[in-house]
């Protein structure tokens, strides 16, 4: 990685513990992406709550139904393929995963439940071309809805919450919201999170951006945008 990379990295990482209060205005040339779900683990959570008889790779899919369910201007597809998977890299596919080190094997942190790391052109910082979401393997997983269970974080709603950074959502000061940056009780899309995404791409009229996407590949010089969810203080 170049120097300009490792700076441009360094000083985002710092919006883990920065929440952006708004929109972060940048967003998918089409309102759809597809999430390849293969590179989870094949089967589920250990962790002697009922949700441990269901898979990573479905609940991920839930996660995706879950926005699809509650609005209608952006689509979530999932695919069980399974995708090429670079820490901190662009890779070509939008991918979830799990990992016991951040970016560079760089610790989570104790407060850290999944990143979502957004990529854009340097010449067009507000468009995204991939989104990667990465799980702390460090945490207790389960997979339940309703009330936080202590000690073990459910990967669905936080899922869902990482898809919502994946659209283009930053965090949302509403604490009931979905996008509120530390996890919740709240385990689906609320209104509060449907109108911040109507708000990014209700004047959405999608242009061709798949040449664009290729050559700027070539070009290899990207921009890192890096989001994350918080824990809730124990
Ligand atoms: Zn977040």
């Amino acid at each position: 990685m170049s120097i300009m990379y490792r700076i441009m990295n360094s000083l985002l990482l710092l919006l883990i513990f920065v929440p952006t209060q708004n929109a972060l205005g940048a967003k998918w040339p089409k309102p759809t992406a597809t999430f390849l779900t293969g590179n989870l683990p094949s089967g589920g959570p250990v962790s002697g709550l009922p949700g441990d008889t269901q898979t990573w790779q479905d609940t991920a899919r839930e996660a995706a139904i879950n926005w699809n369910a509650a609005q209608g201007i952006f689509t979530l597809i999932t695919s069980t393929a399974i995708g090429n998977v670079i820490n901190c890299e662009v890779s070509g596919d939008n991918s979830l995963s799990f990992s016991y080190t951040e970016c560079d094997n760089s610790s989570f942190g104790d407060s850290l439940l999944a990143v979502t790391r957004n990529w854009s052109p340097s010449n067009a910082p507000t468009t995204i071309i991939e989104s990667d979401i990465i799980f702390n393997s460090n945490k207790i997983w389960g997979i339940y809805d309703g009330t936080l269970v202590f000690s073990v974080q459910d990967f669905r709603r936080v899922a869902t919450h990482e898809f919502g950074h994946a659209m283009g959502l930053a965090h949302t000061t509403s604490a009931s919201a979905l996008m509120f940056p530390t996890a919740s009780n709240t385990f689906l899309p609320t209104t509060d999170d449907v109108e911040s995404l109507e708000s990014i791409y209700k004047e959405e009229k999608a242009s061709g951006g798949s040449t664009t996407y290729l050559l700027l590949l070539a070009l290899g010089v990207w921009r890192l945008r890096l989001i994350s969810m918080h824990k809730k203080a124990d």
